[in-house]
């Protein structure tokens, strides 16, 4: 597909001039340039009315240079082999700006979850794992939850390895519900981190949070949470949107309201007196701060001039394309790019991982205090960094973030 194509060209781009300013040479950027390992796998499921569907999965293991690869896997229909690509890439650097030991990974499934029963579901999750046993594990590749997978979906696959591999370790997948050795925290940290470098940005803009119009373009795990944490501590959401639809109220709308009636948003406009909006128009409202929480390629060099809010906190992967974040950029707004602001995912993740490595488990309160920490220095590191060396809130954060696997790479003597 010739977008998520370009999602690869522009991540490719922007490393290498991040390796550049870094003083690497090509041989560097070749190797970084794409992944160690891609693999192809299909995957044989008895469907619910007794046929044999066979659906594609992929896994994509960027680097193992800092430690093992880390990353989501995705079900989704629209799941290609290059996004997954792109995804990967993006992990490292995700976990090289929280400074985490890992490389980036990426897995994806084509399918629908919205039209498969439990049981499908089941078949799928425990199919795939079956299919790539042999190339993860709790010190080779790590998976995790991402577009449509929970913690359920986490269970069936830790059951299935665990039975492939006539062991039960707990750490070797992540997003795991509290009984199955997850972390607390995990479901919302996504959400957690971004409103973390949120506040961040807001200081840098002199924005009070009492006096904060926000826009979320996507109303799920990310965008719903981050919606109600601003809200709670006195934001005001100005829009909200699900994939259709939004709503629009300059006043602030009722995010717990919303919230209970997810499923019939829009339709619950007139209940709240709010304005029924679509997601172009979402992006262009006057407000401070636009959080694009759904999918890729939002803001574009079609959109971008039109774009009013001064902070943009990218809590989706890849919103904002490479000339929109220049035009951006150009008119001094701020934005806190994808690989930063929703880092905060992967980061509770090494924390379960650490937790399941050594058996003890933290409180609510401490997790939350170590994921501000690493997201507040991330956050600070990146935008000097952005300062002082004139160069946008992407480049910089793709130098932080390439740093470690580039340095791990020189010491083993790869390129
Ligand atoms: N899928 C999430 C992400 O893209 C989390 C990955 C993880 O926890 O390993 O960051």
């Amino acid at each position: 597909m010739a977008e998520t194509s370009n999602l690869i060209q522009s991540t490719q781009k922007i490393l290498h001039k991040a390796l550049d300013m870094l003083g690497y040479d090509e041989g560097m950027f070749d190797l970084i340039k794409e992944p160690s390992r891609v693999l192809t796998v299909r995957i044989p499921v008895r469907m619910d009315d007794g046929s044999v569907k066979v659906f594609t999965g992929y896994r994509a293991q960027h680097s193992d240079a800092a430690g093992p690869t880390k990353g989501g896997i995705r079900f989704h229909p629209d799941v290609d082999r290059d996004e997954v690509i792109a995804l990967s890439m993006w992990m490292t650097l995700k976990a090289g700006i929280v400074n985490l030991p890992y490389g980036g990974g990426k897995g994806g499934v084509i399918c629908n979850p919205k039209e498969m029963s439990q049981r499908e579901l089941e078949g799928v999750s425990r199919g795939y794992i079956r299919a790539i046993s042999q190339f993860v594990g709790p010190l080779k590749d790590i998976p995790a939850p991402d577009v449509y997978t929970n913690a359920q979906v986490m269970s069936w696959m830790l059951d299935e390895y665990s039975m492939k591999h006539s062991d039960n370790p707990l750490e070797f997948i992540t997003g795991k519900p509290l009984a199955l050795g997850g972390s607390k925290g995990r479901s919302t940290a996504t959400a957690m981190g971004a409103v973390m470098v949120i506040k961040k940005a807001l200081e840098k803009r002199n924005i009070k949070m009492e006096d904060a119009r926000v826009a979320v373009q996507g109303f799920g795990n990310a965008g719903s949470f981050i919606s109600k944490i601003l809200h709670d501590e006195g934001a005001k959401i100005v829009a909200v949107s699900r994939s259709t639809r939004g709503l629009y109220d300059e006043n602030g709308l009722d995010i717990d309201y919303i919230i209970e009636n997810k499923d019939k948003t829009p339709d619950i406009a007139e209940d709240l007196g709010a304005k029924v909006l679509t997601n172009p128009e979402l992006l262009e409202i006057d407000c401070d701060i636009l959080v694009p929480a759904a999918i890729a390629n939002q803001i574009t060099e079609e959109n971008a001039d039109r774009i009013q809010a001064d902070i943009i906190v990218e809590a989706a992967n890849g919103p904002t394309t490479e000339k929109a974040t220049e035009m951006l950029t150009e008119k001094g707004k701020l934005i806190v790019p994808d690989v930063l602001a929703s880092a905060g995912g992967v980061t509770v993740s090494y924390f379960e991982w650490v937790q399941n490595k050594t058996g003890y488990y933290w409180e609510d309160d401490e997790i939350q205090e170590l994921l501000e920490e690493k997201m507040n220095k991330s956050f600070d590191e990146i935008y000097d960094f952005h300062e002082t060396r004139q160069v946008d809130m992407r480049l910089a954060a793709y130098v932080i973030g390439i740093r470690k696997t580039a340095e791990a790479i020189r010491y083993r003597n790869w390129a």
